[in-house]
């Protein structure tokens, strides 16, 4: 269903308008009976439905608007973006698309992958790090040590560094 704008015609319903106008009529003169009548109690619960329903719709849209803002926010950023194209075994090296450290705000806060404190503002790099985390992890990303002669030893998980590794330990 989409939201007709306002001056085209109103969604066809289902509800003679003869019915929709005793209901109207019913509901213009329940304030007559004692609140706890049974004819009252029917026509708060049989309304009450569509009143959770509104509620339901507003909320998911609201929740679906903080989600697209959130989304747009982290496909901004070099390794959050949906086309994002690395290979660094073919010399191709991720980089910031952004000139600004930070490419937006969520809306909605997430833990950082590293120190799992949550946070809002997004690095231009790393999408699932807190600023502090996402700095770090560039000062070790741009760290240089001559390997020479060594043997390198990789263990656990080396894929967002595979850049530093890769650039020194070739000879
Ligand atoms: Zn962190």
């Amino acid at each position: 269903m989409t939201d007709a704008p306002s001056g085209t015609q109103p969604v066809p319903s289902p509800i003679d308008p003869a019915d929709l106008a005793t209901a109207l009529r019913v509901i213009g003169r329940v304030h007559e009976l004692p609140s706890e009548h049974p004819d009252v109690i029917a026509v708060r619960q049989a309304t009450s439905a569509m009143y959770k329903s509104a509620k339901r719709e507003r909320r998911r849209h609201k929740r679906n608007d903080i989600a697209d803002a959130n989304r747009a926010v982290i496909e901004a950023t070099a390794t959050g973006a949906p086309d994002r194209i690395d290979d660094e075994t073919r010399g191709l090296d991720l980089a910031a698309t952004s000139e600004a450290r930070f490419v937006g705000e969520l809306r909605k806060p997430q833990a950082c992958y590293v120190c799992k404190e949550p946070y809002t503002q997004v690095e231009a790099f790393y999408h699932q790090l807190c600023p502090s985390c996402a700095e770090f992890n560039h000062s070790k990303r741009d760290a240089r040590t001559d390997l020479t002669g060594k043997r390198a030893l990789l263990t656990g998980r080396a894929r967002e560094d595979r850049h530093a590794h890769r650039a020194q330990a070739a000879p």
